[in-house]
């Protein structure tokens, strides 16, 4: 069994094939700059030791997949059973996967007024897929649905009940795919399978975000309504006074969409340093003495802690704190300094197992109970595995 996932953004779209059972990654791909005349499609299949990159000639999303499956064809022992799609918002509509049939991708699109951004080149990744493989199924895994066991008192916000009721302005969480694979990663690591257990789990790459699993459920998380609530990111600000969007626009003289576009794009890493928005580079610009660098880790660091704390009451405490995305399993420094900020609630720092990313289990503590893990994270093996379970049941 195969499964070709499909993470299709506006100008870009990640391939993916793997064995979901074995895990094994047949073939990985990237199609940029869609729809421009440099758009390309990269493919890397690892078993055939064969790259390429090929010309798509100002096509879009339907070439890049076009373009892709003479390639899939190369990949011996290989028969694809299904295509799972990555779906940024569900809304409350989704608690989990589903198979994709007309009924859905009409709800699909109407959770598209939730993520104008993301949605509808999610959707036109789902259309063109069903098209170039009519007699595959087709598994829509949303960010979103993870979430959905989150209690009403961590989800509501407290605004006039009627922004609820009639526009569905409540938290719905991002990232769920990444969170529910560490939390079942560290429960299995832990042997907590059979017991109650209480995770937090950090995802930290270009978006960032937390989310309290308790006995495998997520209980609450930092993102909310969009993937801009929560914690400083490489460029999105996380929470800031919703007050500043008048001063701002007054200030400016700008629209409300320009504060949230600058929120978005120029705040977060980038915007306290001036310098960037990947954390590689600050560490490097803070070790050189650029004192702005310097602050942008350091307050990207305290509010992730902070934040830490706060789901630990969620949870009325923690098992295991862990660490994922391209800055939680690669940045020591980060790790380092958010775990001496949270000491006092017993997670105690082992400098060299930090230094080495982990010991065999991925704890980076002297303690075990509490402990905190380093465990990567991998999005499109989870998809495959959701897709196939999802198949397997037609
Ligand atoms: P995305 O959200 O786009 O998937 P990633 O999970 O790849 O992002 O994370 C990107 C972030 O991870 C960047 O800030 C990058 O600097 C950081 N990162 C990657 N490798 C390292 C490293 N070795 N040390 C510190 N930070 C790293």
């Amino acid at each position: 069994m195969s499964i070709l996932i499909i993470n299709s953004g506006s100008s870009s779209v990640k391939f993916a094939v793997i064995d979901p059972d074995a895990g094994t990654v047949y073939l990985q791909a990237l199609a940029e700059c869609l729809g421009q005349e440099n758009a390309s499609l990269q493919i890397e299949i690892e078993a055939n030791n064969f790259q390429t990159t090929v010309s798509l000639k100002s096509g879009g999303h339907a070439e890049a997949i076009k373009a892709l499956i003479p390639y899939l064809d190369t990949i011996e022992n290989m028969t694809l059973t299904g295509v799972g799609h990555r779906v940024v918002h569900g809304a409350s509509r989704f608690s989990g996967s589903m198979l994709i049939d007309d009924a859905i991708m009409n709800t699909l699109v109407e959770c598209s007024a939730l993520a104008p951004l993301h949605n509808p080149p999610n959707i036109l990744g789902i259309k063109e897929s069903s098209q170039f493989f009519p007699d595959l199924p087709q598994v829509a895994v949303f960010d979103t649905a993870f979430h959905q066991t989150m209690p009403e008192r961590a989800w509501r916000y407290p605004v006039p009940d009627s922004w609820y009721t009639d526009f569905q302005v409540r938290k719905y969480g991002f990232h769920g795919t990444s969170h529910a694979f560490v939390a079942d990663q560290a429960i299995q690591r832990l042997g907590l399978a059979e017991k109650p257990s209480k995770i937090i789990t950090a995802h930290l790459g270009n978006g960032c975000s937390t989310a309290a699993v308790l006995n495998g459920e997520s209980v609450d998380t930092s993102m909310g309504l969009t993937p801009l609530e929560g914690l400083v990111m490489g460029t999105r600000s996380g929470n800031v006074d919703p007050g500043l969007f008048s001063y701002m626009c007054d200030k400016l003289d700008c629209s409300h969409a320009d504060v949230t576009n600058a929120l978005n794009k120029k705040s977060g890493l980038l915007g306290i340093s001036g310098v960037s928005n990947d954390m590689r580079t600050l560490q490097k610009a803070a070790n050189d003495g650029d004192t702005k660098a310097a602050m942008a880790v350091s307050i990207f660091c305290y509010r992730l802690a902070k934040d830490i704390a706060g789901m630990m009451v969620a949870l009325g405490g923690v098992d295991a704190l862990v660490f994922t995305g391209g800055i939680g399993e690669n940045d020591k420094s980060t790790r380092k300094e958010v775990l001496n900020l949270l000491s006092f609630t017993g997670l105690t720092l082992d400098e060299q197992l930090n230094e080495q990313h982990g010991d065999e289990s991925g704890r980076i503590t002297s303690t075990q109970t509490p402990c905190a893990l380093v465990i990567p994270t991998n999005e499109e093996l989870a998809i495959a595995r959701e897709s196939a379970r999802i198949i397997a049941h037609i």
